[in-house]
């Protein structure tokens, strides 16, 4: 059956809902990695019933659907590349918090900050904190499994979700879980859809976990005399049993890109070193015992701290950590945002191969992450255009992701595989891994219709990124 009849089925059918006009089409057509694809229509359902119909119809007339919340997704996963139809929820925003039970009931679209607050008003607590919370969508964090700052005292999105509703690519209607705080009825469907990319449904809606908001928060900002006593100190913390809601690394690279940006000294004493910038929260009585242990901690390996208990000072200590990303665009015009993870006790190891692949490389690759989880972020730098630099970002790429397998870590811990990471995945993960998940892809989408291309399929893709566009988010 041609395309075009699907298109006017699809527009008799949804009628306001769907969009062709050029301006539509463009701005759908790629997410925050910038990789275009040319698409048919724009859909952008007024409530959940109008999802079903749309991946029926897709089906039977075998086109492509790309889901998307608000398209901050760094990996490509949002971007459609067979083409088709993208299915944009992010105007299925509704919040509703339950403040006797601590839930929240949320439509794909919400976003994550809006969420946040409305639970923080009602003294409850939604901890994912990914850095693009005032933009990214719940339904995307849960297609992404994403992450954020409080990954080792708070866990990931995964860690939160409750039960979600939807549609299978096929179009039938299913719902994963319920409202409740113990389920496990059948196969754990809801899991296997968190973190699937938008590759095995629909998510239309979801009930999210909230906790008790946490009444204080402590700030200290300390320096170390290099990187490698900086990981070491993580791990001396660990072992004191202290996990901080937040632990965050700034390798010395990372730290000069955002005094370069101040044009100041942003931590205790100034000067060429590493970072970690760490948070504790909690009720004041608890949380005043583990600061004595970090106060301790800081005394005897850290060269400088600081320390702050009031939000305005704490928000001066974080410069150091939110001027960095933006000012790394003075050190080459395209970044390789990597988010790789590797078990504590190789954080050291890792941290001294990225010192070496500097060097050799001749890139410059600023680092810094979630030190807690072994979550970092190596941004390797480099020219579009300059033959040579882009040589070298494709060598220091590949050498990374093997390097972190070898460290008995993961190519990616926050923003999944998307189009960027899938030539990368026969590293991570052999022939069974990817044959057992290729046929789940396979039994639960038949014809190939939703988010296709992405995960398994190989490409090389700074190659093809057609245009220069300036998202919200981006930082230039
Ligand atoms: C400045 C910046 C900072 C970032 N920081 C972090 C961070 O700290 N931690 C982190 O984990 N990530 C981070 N990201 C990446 C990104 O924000 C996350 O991957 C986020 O989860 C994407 O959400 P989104 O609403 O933008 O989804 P999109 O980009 O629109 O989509 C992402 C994926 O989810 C799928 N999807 C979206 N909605 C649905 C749905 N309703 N049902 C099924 N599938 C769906 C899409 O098909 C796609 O595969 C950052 C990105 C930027 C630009």
């Amino acid at each position: 059956m041609p395309k075009k009849s699907a298109l006017s089925e699809l527009k008799r059918r949804l009628g306001g809902s769907v969009a062709t006009d050029e301006d539509s089409l463009y701005w759908k057509s790629f997410d925050s990695s910038k990789l275009a694809f040319r698409i048919e229509a724009v859909i952008q359902p007024k409530n959940d019933k109008e999802v079903g119909p749309v991946l029926k119809l897709a089906n039977q007339y075998k086109i492509p659907v790309t889901t998307r919340g608000a398209g901050t997704c760094l990996t490509g996963a949002a971007s459609p590349v067979k083409g088709g139809w993208v299915l944009d929820l992010s105007g299925l925003n509704r919040i509703r918090i339950d403040k006797e039970t601590g839930m929240a009931y949320v439509g794909p679209g919400a976003i994550i900050a809006k969420i946040q607050q409305r639970a923080e008003r009602l003294g409850w607590y939604y901890p994912p904190d990914p850095s693009s919370k005032k933009f990214c969508t719940i339904g995307g964090n849960i297609a992404c499994n994403a992450g954020g700052m409080k990954g080792a005292k708070y866990g990931v999105t995964r860690d939160y979700v409750y039960a979600l509703e939807g549609f299978l690519p096929t179009g039938e209607f299913v719902r994963w879980g319920a409202d409740v705080r113990k389920y496990v009825s059948g196969y754990n469907m809801r899991d296997l859809w968190i973190g699937s990319e938008g590759t095995l449904g629909v998510i239309t809606k979801a009930v999210l976990k909230l906790i008790p908001k946490p009444p204080c928060k402590w700030t200290l900002l300390a320096a170390f005399k290099n990187e490698s006593r900086a990981l070491a100190a993580v791990r001396a913390l660990v072992r004191q049993r202290v996990i901080p809601s937040i632990l965050e690394f700034l390798d010395s690279e990372s730290v000069l890109c955002a005094e370069s940006r101040t044009g100041k000294p942003l931590y205790p004493g100034g000067g060429r070193s590493a970072v970690l910038l760490l948070e504790l929260d909690g009720d004041k009585k608890s949380l005043e015992v583990d600061r004595k242990v970090v106060l301790a901690w800081a005394k005897d390996r850290a060269t400088r701290y600081s320390e702050t208990y009031d939000a305005e000072e704490a928000e001066k200590l974080w410069q150091v950590r939110r001027q960095g990303s933006p000012a790394m665009y003075e050190l080459g015009n395209t970044k390789l945002n990597e988010d790789i993870v590797v078990p504590l006790r190789n954080q050291g190891a890792l941290m001294k191969f990225v010192m070496q692949l500097k060097r050799e490389s001749g890139l410059a690759i600023p680092t810094f992450g979630h030190a807690a989880d072994g979550n970092f972020h190596v941004n390797i730098m480099f020219d579009r255009g300059n033959k040579v630099q882009e040589k070298a970002a494709k060598k220091a790429v590949l050498k990374l992701m093997k390097t972190v397998v070898e460290l008995g870590g993961a190519i990616t811990g926050e923003h999944g595989i998307g189009l960027a990471k899938s030539p990368f995945m026969a590293i991570q993960h052999n022939k069974a891994e990817i044959a057992a998940m290729r046929a789940i892809k396979n039994v639960l989408d038949p014809n190939d219709i939703l988010n296709p291309g992405k995960i398994f399929d190989r490409y090389v893709v700074w190659d093809k990124i057609p245009e220069k566009v300036k998202l919200p988010w981006d930082h230039k």
